[in-house]
């Protein structure tokens, strides 16, 4: 346990700053006069490269290596890109999931009371299942090992590694394990998601799953396809309690998921590795919508939360463990309230719903 724990914020672009700035506001509420968080804004993305020629300082950088953890707005803008054509602002999250290994990214996929599901029938509470995404190899990682050939062809590698793939299955179990399993059942369940029917680095992937699953006897151990697990998260969502995945699938996954809950607005995310941790909603910018004072800050606000607990976690803190449960609850009490954006089909403005969990902390 710690006195205070510092927390890089990097509000970004678009309507980065407006959800970075109501967690912050939800995260200091939580605590009242008595917060244990030290929070320090830190320059990156697109509209900084616009400005100074540069995306991601190094003393930016330098700051969420070292900070306690890193509350992170979005970043990008599109169209602004570095002379080799990627995205101004993608660099932040890429380098911080690379040089700091943050190979663990973990998405919960929650159905709130009083969001309606564009899933016939489904009820709240009959979703709540955790996509624990491998953050860092599959087929994004070597992204410096594909080649285009002379215009006529291209091509990309898809690696795994024996450690890479025993640490984010071993996390799987861990999460299933801390869990209270599947909403269906009750049974504490990891899904191994791959298409090791097809591809050798899958069934790499599934025959270090099937090893690892050999440690936890209490978990229920499964595979699914990807084909599959992309009808299932429809037909059969309350059946999942962890799924592991691959890099790509669990890109793609979880915006599948995320829509089954209401939208990308709702999604958090945490990417940790053994030492640092990365928290943002699930969301990109959303340049569309940004200044307008409607941005959904919920995806935000419950990605703090979860850096709440994996510090709590890191540093057998309790009192964050218990102002996240906190957050939690405001959340659900807020959207049971009616305090829903419009991204959700409500009419309520970035503002009032923070001011809405604020007085909900109180
Ligand atoms: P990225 O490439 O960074 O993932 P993207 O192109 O997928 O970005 P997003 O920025 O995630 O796009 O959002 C897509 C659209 O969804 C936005 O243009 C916006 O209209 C809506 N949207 C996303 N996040 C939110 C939010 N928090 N509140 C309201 N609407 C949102
Ligand atoms: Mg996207």
């Amino acid at each position: 346990m710690k006195d205070t724990y510092e927390i890089a914020v990097v509000p970004g672009d678009g309507i980065g700053p407006e959800v970075a700035d109501a967690a912050v506001r939800v995260l200091r509420g939580a605590f009242g006069n008595d917060c244990p968080l030290r929070f320090c804004d830190h320059p990156a993305g697109a509209e900084l490269y616009r400005q100074t020629g540069e995306s991601f300082p190094q003393a930016t950088f330098r700051a969420c290596a070292q900070a306690d953890a890193v509350l992170h707005g979005a970043a990008g803008i599109p169209g602004v890109v570095h002379p080799d054509g990627t995205e101004a602002g993608l660099d932040f999250t890429l380098r911080l999931r690379f040089e700091l290994d943050l190979y663990a990214n973990i998405r919960p996929i929650r159905l709130y009371p009083g969001i309606r599901s564009p899933l016939a029938d489904v009820k709240a509470g009959e979703i709540d299942y955790i996509i624990l995404r491998e953050n860092s190899e599959g087929l994004y990682a070597a992204r410096g090992a594909g080649a285009q050939l002379r215009g006529e062809m291209a091509v990309d590698t898809l690696v795994q590694t024996r450690k890479g793939v025993e640490r984010i299955v071993r996390k799987a179990f861990e999460l299933a394990r801390a869990s209270n399993g599947a909403p269906a059942d009750g049974v504490r369940r990891v899904t191994c998601v791959d298409k090791a029917n097809v591809l050798r680095s899958y069934a790499f992937f599934r025959s270090i799953f099937d090893e690892v699953a050999a440690d936890y006897p209490d978990i229920e151990a499964e595979h699914g396809l990807i084909d599959a697990m992309a009808m299932y998260l429809v037909t059969r969502p309350g059946h999942y309690n962890v799924i592991v995945t691959e890099n790509m699938f669990g890109d793609i996954l979880s915006d599948l998921a995320a829509a089954t809950i209401g939208g990308m607005g709702l999604a958090p995310s945490a990417e940790v590795g053994e030492r640092q941790g990365l928290f943002q909603a699930a969301h990109g910018s959303a340049p569309d919508i940004a200044g307008k004072g409607i941005a959904n800050p919920y995806g935000t606000v419950l990605s703090a939360a979860s850096m709440l607990e994996w510090l709590a976690a890191n540093h057998d803190d309790d009192r964050l463990a218990r102002a996240a449960s906190r957050i939690r609850e405001a959340v659900s009490a807020a959207i049971e309230a009616g305090l829903i954006s419009r991204d959700l089909g409500g009419d309520s403005g970035s503002a009032l719903i923070t001011q809405g969990l604020c007085e909900r902390l109180r």
